[in-house]
C-alpha cells in the first residue's frame, strides 16, 4: 500500500526541511575538503526514514511508490549530487528488493531499511565494459563462491556492509552463466581502494574492489538460483535509470531558478539582463528542456508504478535528461557570466554534479544501444497520451 496522501505530504515536508535546513549546511565543506562525515550523515538520513523508501513496509520500510519516491531525488540534486548519490546507491540497488529469496528479503532489509546496513551495487570493471562484458567469475566450492576479478568507481563502497556484485558464475553459458552475490563487507580475499576524487558529486567514496579467492557464502547468491543475474542487473537499471533522469530535473531546476533570479538582479548599460533577447533565449532553452524532461518522466514513472517493463522509456528519459542538464547547467553558467565560474555561485558546482548524470547507469552510447535494440524488437510508441485520458 502507497503512503497515502495526507500523511505523504507531512512526511515530504519533514525531508524538504531535512535538505534545505540540516543538509545545505554539509555542502560548502564537503566541497572544500571533498569529503562528507558519511557516519554522522547515516543517522541523520535515519531520523527521516529515507534509508527505507523503497522497502515495503512489511519489511520495515516506507514501500513508496515510485512518483513518491522520486520527488526526494529531485530535492537532493538542488542540493548536491554527492549527497544525492549516496541515497541513491543504497535505494538503488534494488536486485535484493526485487529478486532476492524470502529468507534473504527477512534477513536483510529490515536493516537496510533502518540504515543499519549500507549496501553498494558493483557491476563496471576497469577492465571489462559493462553488462555482460564483464571478467570477474564465481567458482563453486562446497559451501562457498570463490569469487576473482577487479570492479571499479563503486560508490559507497567504504560505507558499505554488503556489495552486490555481478559476476560469472559459470562463463561457458554467456549471459546465461551471470549471477549476483551478495558480498559480506569482511569477507576474506576482498579488499578494496578509494579511486581518484571526482570532477563533481563530491565528498562519497567511489572504490576499485579487489576479489582474490574471495569466499562468499553459497546462501548469498541473489535468488538462490544461477544464472539470472543478468535479468536482475538489467531490470534494476532500468528504474535506476530513471532516478537518475529524475536528479537531472532537479539540478536543471535548481539552474533554471537561480539563472531567473540573476538575471532580474544583474544590470548592465543601465537594464536588468534579462531583458536581453540573448538571455531571454537562454532562459527560453532551459525551460523547454525542464518541460520535456519533466513529461518524459511522468510517462516513464506512471508505466514504473502501473508494473509495466519501461527499457526503452527509461533509457530515453535517462538519456534526454543528462544532456538537458548539461544543456541547461551550460546555458546558467552563460547568464551568470564570469561570476558563475566561481564558487561564489551555485552554479559552479551545479554545472560539474550535472555532468555525473551522463555516465551513471550507462553512457549515451549503451541507452541510443538499448532504445534501439527496443524498437527493433518490435516496440511501438504506443497510443498518443492525449487519446487515453
Ligand atoms: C562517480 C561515479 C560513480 C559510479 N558508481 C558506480 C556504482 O556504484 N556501481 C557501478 O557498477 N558503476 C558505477 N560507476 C560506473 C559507471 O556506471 C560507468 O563509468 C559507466 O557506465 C560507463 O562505463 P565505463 O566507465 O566502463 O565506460 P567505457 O565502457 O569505457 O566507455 C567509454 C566510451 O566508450 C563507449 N562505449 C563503450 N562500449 C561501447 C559499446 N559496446 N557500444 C558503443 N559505445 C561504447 C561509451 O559509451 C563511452 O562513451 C560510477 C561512475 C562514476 C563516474
Amino acid at each position: 500500500m502507497p503512503m497515502d496522501r495526507v500523511e505523504y505530504g507531512q512526511w515530504f515536508e519533514g525531508v524538504r526541511s531535512f535538505v534545505w535546513d540540516t543538509l545545505s549546511r554539509y555542502v560548502e565543506d564537503i566541497e572544500r575538503t571533498e569529503r562528507a562525515p558519511v557516519r554522522e550523515l547515516i543517522p541523520l538520513f535515519a531520523r527521516h526514514r529515507l534509508w527505507g523508501c523503497l522497502v515495503p513496509e512489511d519489511y520495515g520500510g516506507l514501500g513508496l511508490t515510485v512518483a513518491q519516491y522520486v520527488p526526494v531525488l529531485i530535492e537532493l540534486s538542488k542540493l548536491h549530487a554527492g549527497l544525492r548519490g549516496f541515497l541513491h546507491a543504497h535505494n538503488s540497488t534494488s536486485v535484493l528488493l526485487k529478486w532476492g529469496t524470502e529468507e534473504q528479503k527477512r534477513c536483510y532489509l529490515p536493516g537496510v531499511a533502518a540504515g543499519e546496513i549500507q549496501l553498494a551495487f558493483a557491476l563496471t570493471e576497469p577492465n571489462a565494459g559493462t553488462g555482460v562484458d564483464i571478467k570477474t567469475t564465481a567458482r563453486r566450492e562446497g559451501e562457498h563462491y570463490v569469487l576473482n576479478g577487479q570492479k571499479h568507481l563503486i560508490s559507497n563502497c567504504d560505507v558499505a556492509d554488503y556489495i552486490t556484485v555481478v559476476c560469472y558464475t559459470d562463463r561457458s553459458k554467456g549471459r546465461d552463466g551471470i549471477s549476483v552475490l551478495l558480498l559480506p563487507k569482511d569477507a576474506p580475499g576482498f579488499a578494496w581502494q578509494p579511486n581518484r576524487p571526482t570532477m563533481g558529486c563530491k565528498g562519497f567514496t567511489h572504490g576499485r574492489l579487489t576479489f582474490t579467492d574471495c569466499r562468499v557464502p553459497c546462501e548469498n547468491l541473489i535468488g538462490g538460483v544461477e544464472g539470472r543475474g543478468i535479468v536482475h542487473a538489467l531490470t534494476s537499471l532500468e528504474e535506476s535509470r530513471v532516478f537518475i533522469a529524475s536528479t537531472s530535473l532537479g539540478t536543471a531546476e535548481r539552474a533554471f531558478e537561480l539563472s531567473l533570479q540573476y538575471a532580474k538582479k544583474r544590470v548592465t548599460f543601465g537594464k536588468p539582463i534579462a531583458e536581453r533577447e540573448g538571455v531571454r533565449g537562454y532562459l527560453a532553452e532551459m525551460a523547454i528542456d525542464i518541460h520535456a524532461l519533466r513529461n518524459m518522466l511522468a510517462d516513464a514513472i506512471d508505466k514504473i508504478d502501473r508494473g509495466l517493463p519501461v527499457p526503452a522509456e527509461a533509457a530515453m528519459c535517462k538519456l534526454f535528461g543528462a544532456e538537458a542538464v548539461c544543456r541547461v547547467t551550460e546555458r546558467a553558467l552563460l547568464v551568470h557570466g564570469g561570476v558563475g565560474y566561481t564558487s561564489a555561485f551555485p552554479i559552479e558546482q551545479l554545472y560539474r554534479d550535472a555532468r555525473i548524470n551522463l555516465l551513471e547507469e550507462g553512457t549515451p552510447t549503451i541507452q541510443k544501444t538499448v532504445i534501439a535494440r527496443t524498437f527493433l524488437d518490435g516496440a511501438t510508441l504506443g497510443p498518443y497520451p492525449w487519446e487515453q485520458a
